[in-house]
């Protein structure tokens, strides 16, 4: 069960099936996630332990973020790097984006006593890839960091002499994804009084808030930072709910911006909104989780298609075709839901039989694209 930790600490409920896969060999849990490789850097000297999973390079170099978090143990770690990498596969295929997936995962000592020592140990590790592998910014680590990687390694993303941080891009991605869904589901043009709870107001969830009141979206929030609320609250009249509470709230928009695996045995059956859209990577702890929202008339976004505009910033800069795929998030997100009306299956299912035709390539782009 989650409980409320630093930032820096890993805060998942922990999945069923992480229990599982932790009685298997290192190669059967690979090959479970449909692993392309592992692999994996120990420096004592700097603290440096990191873990670099790549689930496909069919469609080009992997590309995924660096996450820097304190695990409760290596399996954990290795379970998050494969689920995110995966993740990134399928993100990147949906978005048509002309790469594949991969994620780093460092587990974080107490203290990184030497953060240059530290990440420019990680930039050379991240070199020996040759372009294989390409990282950014994730959770627990900042553009600053990028900008020690860059020294050894010009394959890092999101440094602050590139594109930067990539937040307000991924928000407007999420805005465009609730956009589409409120109007799929509750057949609503526009977003004046909706009623969206979001959780976490991070530095996508802030953005979001902003772009949402400027909508006309009402606004629930909730976070374990107390400043973080109290601002939204004032600047845009946001009201405040407890973190263990905003799950259960009755609004037409849950959009979790925290937490992977938010929705799980013990969320699932809660769960009053409509909409489940959010920024938040692997949102359903199992896939049975999204099956059982689909059975409670629950429309659940997938999250690698709503949270794209950030690896779309991140390979595109501030431009046009930085806007114009993010605007394509809304016809995605409308594609996603016909589908899955006439195809009579969960959303997720809809979107991953998709991506994982377009990772394998038996498949080129998503159809209305
Ligand atoms: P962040 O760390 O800036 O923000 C996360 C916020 O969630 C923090 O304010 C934290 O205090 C809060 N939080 C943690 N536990 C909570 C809880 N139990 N209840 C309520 N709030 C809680 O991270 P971010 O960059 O805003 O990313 C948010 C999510 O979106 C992450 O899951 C990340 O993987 C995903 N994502 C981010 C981007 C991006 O561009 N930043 C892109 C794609 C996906």
């Amino acid at each position: 069960m989650y409980t409320a930790m630093s930032p820096n600490t890993f805060p998942y409920p922990v999945p069923r099936e992480i229990e599982d896969h932790s009685k298997l060999g290192i190669f059967d849990h690979a090959a479970v996630h449909g692993m392309e490789d592992l692999h994996f850097k120990v420096d004592p000297a700097s603290g440096l332990k990191a873990i670099i999973a790549i689930h496909s390079t069919r469609k080009g170099s992997a590309l995924g973020g660096t996450r820097c978090l304190q695990y409760p143990s290596e399996h954990h770690a290795l379970e998050d790097a494969m689920r995110l990498a995966k993740g990134m596969s399928y993100k990147s295929a949906y978005a048509g984006l002309p790469y594949g997936g991969g994620k780093a995962v460092l587990l974080r000592p107490e203290k990184i006593v030497d953060p240059d020592a530290y990440f420019e140990c990680y930039g050379e590790f991240i070199d020996t890839f040759n372009g294989r592998f390409i990282t950014a910014v994730d959770v627990g680590t900042k553009v600053s960091d990028m900008d020690i990687i860059v020294r050894k390694t010009k394959y890092v993303l999101s440094t602050s002499a590139d594109s930067g941080d990539p937040s307000l891009h991924t928000a407007l991605g999420v805005l465009n994804a609730i956009k589409a869904a409120i109007k799929v589901k509750l057949d609503r043009s526009d977003l004046e009084g909706t009623l969206v709870a979001i959780q976490g107001v991070g530095k996508v969830g802030l953005h979001l808030v902003r772009l949402l009141h400027e909508n006309g979206a009402k606004l629930a929030i909730s976070d374990i930072d107390q400043l973080a609320v109290q601002r939204c609250a004032d600047e845009f009249g946001a009201i405040a709910i407890a973190p263990k509470k905003i799950i259960d709230f009755k609004c037409d928009v849950l959009s979790p911006c925290a937490l992977g695996s938010i929705i799980n045995d013990q969320t699932i059956h809660r769960i009053k909104a409509k909409i489940v859209c959010g920024a938040a990577n692997n949102q359903l702890a199992e896939d049975v989780h999204g099956d059982i929202l689909s059975q409670k008339n629950i429309f659940y976004v997938p999250d690698y298609v709503v949270n794209a505009g950030g690896l779309i910033h991140v390979i595109y800069g501030n431009s046009i075709e930085t806007n114009q795929r993010i605007d394509a998030i809304y016809d995605s997100v409308c594609h996603i839901y016909q589908q899955s009306l006439t195809d009579k299956q969960p959303c997720h299912r809809v979107a991953n039989k998709i991506a994982e035709q377009i990772v394998s390539g038996s498949r080129q782009v998503v159809a209305h694209m």
